[in-house]
């Protein structure tokens, strides 16, 4: 099998082709893997941010549990 195919790079949505020498498949180049990971990044901080800032406020628990 040595039939090529191709993907979209995830950040742009150019076609990428799918070789070993590519290595920043999926992505089209290294700066769209990039851009990715920090979009990564940026989530996984502002999940445990929300969190944090509703478990800091002790009245809003209260309030919720009371009623
Ligand atoms: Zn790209």
């Amino acid at each position: 099998m040595s039939e090529t195919f191709s993907v979209n790079c995830p950040t742009c949505q150019k076609s990428v082709m799918w070789l070993p020498e590519n290595q920043y498949r999926p992505f089209c180049s290294k700066r769209c893997q990039l851009i990715d990971l920090g979009e990564w990044a940026a989530e996984e901080k502002a999940i445990p941010c929300e969190t944090a800032d509703f478990a800091t406020d002790p009245s809003l628990s209260e309030d919720w549990s009371s009623r």
